[in-house]
């Protein structure tokens, strides 16, 4: 008997002929997923009707001769009102939101819009001129549904003697391809792995994994989540850490996230892309979709599995929809509290996690608004209280803390000998403060981006800005302060106020004779920075305070020198301040350094 399709039926089947997706092997996966739903149904009939459901196997079979792609399934089957209701109208949800937007824009879709909604069973029509459906439901008679892609369909009753659906697609010329049992295969294995059913093609097995992220935790050992690890990584080591959940709302969805053994990046590699994966009931979506976590989550591994995702609909229109960015962000949420909850059980296991992948951590603390709170509560530095290297978070430090202290202090340098040989620590040593260290190139970004945490502001140890109280002990054997300031104003003439705004001696120094303090905005590795960027690029000259140790026997002895020898006692002091931008990397060059050494080594007489 002939039938016509509703209006928008022939609608729909006509968009999807002519364009749609340009990604035509996807016909392969919405076969085979109606197979697994209708098998899916039928299982659950068996099970909660008390019967055993034996084995329901997918059968696809490629003629290339014939060219079709064929594809079985022992599934609920359907009944002659079922096919003119499935097959006929439009009556799932994907098709029908497909249509409304058609009807919305006046039959005006853009390729864009078209790729938002499924159209499931009628993508079949994308490759196929001729499309059959044998199918048998449980009690009912077997039928015969048929469609040329025209206007009209027929069903007739048929000799079919198992339940289940068979869908013969007799292939357009163009994509005889599909009769091809090695391109169905590869198909499949990109799409279909983890398809509840086992799948033939041509008669082999084809081989599925169980989608271990559906079960629940309790039933699944730490060996199998490893396994899937691997096997989903391509990857022979462990995972370092994993986190395993499901949510019901706001989205209905299970989540797998691993962080990996390694960091790539780490390893000189190029930059890490994000393979989280999008599933929609064990069909793959997108292997890696854009727009599901900010950039600085690209290490972590995994998928996520939502039956809110329409099954059918395209990546570039699943990566516009929001739907992506609102699972990302549920995903997110958990997974910092995840860190969090290991770096308060299990320190050690964090700070490896912190070691290899820290710098991400960092990364989103300067740059991912939303999250920032929390992220810089992961955050983890070394410190001037640990000699042994120990990790200190923020909150420590925070909790540390004189009362009197308005600052967290850092200090920035190639490693944590250079940071103490410069003159910038024994300060705040000498009163008790601690000093977080900043080896990292992106540290000094992150300091510049986070600005404070829990209100307290961060200070570089080498700022001007940076005010610490009087020692109480008062500074033995030191220039009395008449002296000082003399020193003071010959110093600031001798060197010129185009290299000093100030001259200071408000007793931060405490072994070293001599150091600049920055009064620039510009730090000095946003001029290292810089200047690698634009090697020819002038930059303004650095503006310092200097500050002078009147304890200190080579300040004593350059006043004295300043009275005895003054052209020595230029060039000492001119050397001095050399040093002092060197230790704050603010020298230029040091051509100029050893020169003058030269100079004041010949001066020396025995
Ligand atoms: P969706 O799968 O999103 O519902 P489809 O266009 O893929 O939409 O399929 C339309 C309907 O046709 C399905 O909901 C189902 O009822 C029916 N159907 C499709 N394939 C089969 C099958 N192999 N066995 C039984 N019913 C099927
Ligand atoms: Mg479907």
């Amino acid at each position: 008997m002939e039938y016509k399709f509703q209006a928008e039926v022939k609608q729909v089947l006509d968009i999807v002929i002519n364009s749609l997706y340009t990604d035509k092997e996807i016909f392969v996966r919405e076969l085979v997923s109606n197979a697994s739903d209708a098998s899916e149904k039928e299982r659950f009939s068996k099970l909660s009707s008390g019967a055993t459901s034996e084995e329901l196997n997918i059968k696809i079979t490629t003629d290339e001769k014939a060219g079709t792609f064929s594809i079985e399934d022992a599934g609920i089957g359907m009944t002659s009102k079922e096919l003119i209701e499935n097959l006929g109208t439009i009556a799932h949800s994907g098709s029908k939101a497909f249509v409304n937007a058609l009807k919305e824009n006046k039959g005006n879709l853009t390729d864009g819009l078209i790729g938002q909604f499924g159209v499931g069973f009628y993508s079949v029509f994308m490759v196929a001129d001729k499309v059959d459906v044998y199918t048998k439901s449980e009690n009912g008679e077997g039928l015969h549904w048929a469609c040329d892609g025209s206007e009209n369909f027929t069903i007739e009753d048929f000799n079919k003697s198992e339940r289940g659906t068979k869908i013969v697609a007799t292939l357009k010329p163009d994509y005889k391809e599909f009769a091809s049992k090695d391109r169905i295969k590869a198909i499949l294995s990109r799409y279909s792995s983890f398809v509840e059913f086992p799948i033939l093609v041509d008669g082999e097995k084809l081989e599925t994994k169980q989608a271990i992220w559906l079960k629940s935790k309790s039933e699944l050992t730490k060996e199998q989540y490893e396994d899937f690890y691997k096997f989903f990584t391509h990857s022979y080591t462990n995972p370092l850490d994993y986190l395993h959940f499901k949510t019901d709302a706001p989205l209905e969805m299970n989540a797998l996230i691993y962080v990996p053994s390694e960091n790539p990046e780490l390893m000189g590699f190029g930059k890490s892309e994000s393979q989280v994966a999008l599933y929609c009931k064990k069909v793959l979506i997108d292997p890696s979709p854009k727009n599901l976590f900010p950039e600085w989550m690209r290490f972590a591994k995994g998928l996520i599995d939502s039956s809110d995702i329409p099954l059918n609909i395209s990546r570039e229109s699943m990566q516009d929809s929001g739907l992506t960015m609102k699972l990302g962000k549920v995903v997110l949420k958990k997974f910092i509290k995840h860190l969090l909850d290991v770096a308060k059980k299990d320190a050690d296991k964090y700070t490896e996690f912190f070691k290899k992948f820290g710098h991400f951590i960092k990364e989103g603390s300067a740059t991912d608004f939303e999250n920032r709170k929390d992220l810089s509560k992961l955050l983890r530095f070394q410190s001037s209280l640990f000699a042994d290297g120990s990790y200190v978070s923020l909150e420590d430090y925070v909790s540390r803390m004189k009362d009197s202290q308005k600052s967290i202090y850092y200090a920035v340098g190639i490693d944590r000998n250079a940071i103490e040989a410069s003159p910038y620590i024994e300060a705040f040593t000498a009163r008790g403060i601690e000093v977080l260290y900043m080896y990292d190139g992106i540290d000094t970004f992150l300091m510049g981006n986070l600005i404070n945490f829990e209100e307290k502001n961060f200070e570089s140890v080498d700022s001007a800005n940076v005010k610490l109280d009087d020692i109480p002990q008062e500074q033995k054997n030191a220039l009395p302060s008449e002296k000082v300031e003399t020193l003071k104003t010959w110093i600031k003439e001798t060197l010129g106020s185009d290299k000093v705004k100030e001259i200071v001696s408000q007793g931060r120094l405490i072994d070293s004779p001599v150091a600049v303090l920055n009064t620039d905005s510009i730090t000095p590795q946003m001029r290292a920075m810089l200047k690698a960027m634009n090697p020819d690029a002038p930059l303004p000259k650095p503006v310092v305070n200097f500050e002078i140790n009147p304890s200190s026997d080579v300040i004593k002895n350059l006043d004295n020198l300043r009275n005895s020898s003054p052209e020595l006692a230029k060039l000492v002091l001119e050397q001095l301040f050399d040093n002092a931008m060197l230790s704050a990397g603010l020298l230029e060059s040091t051509t100029a350094m050893s020169k003058r050494l030269n100079e004041i080594l010949a001066k020396i007489k025995a």
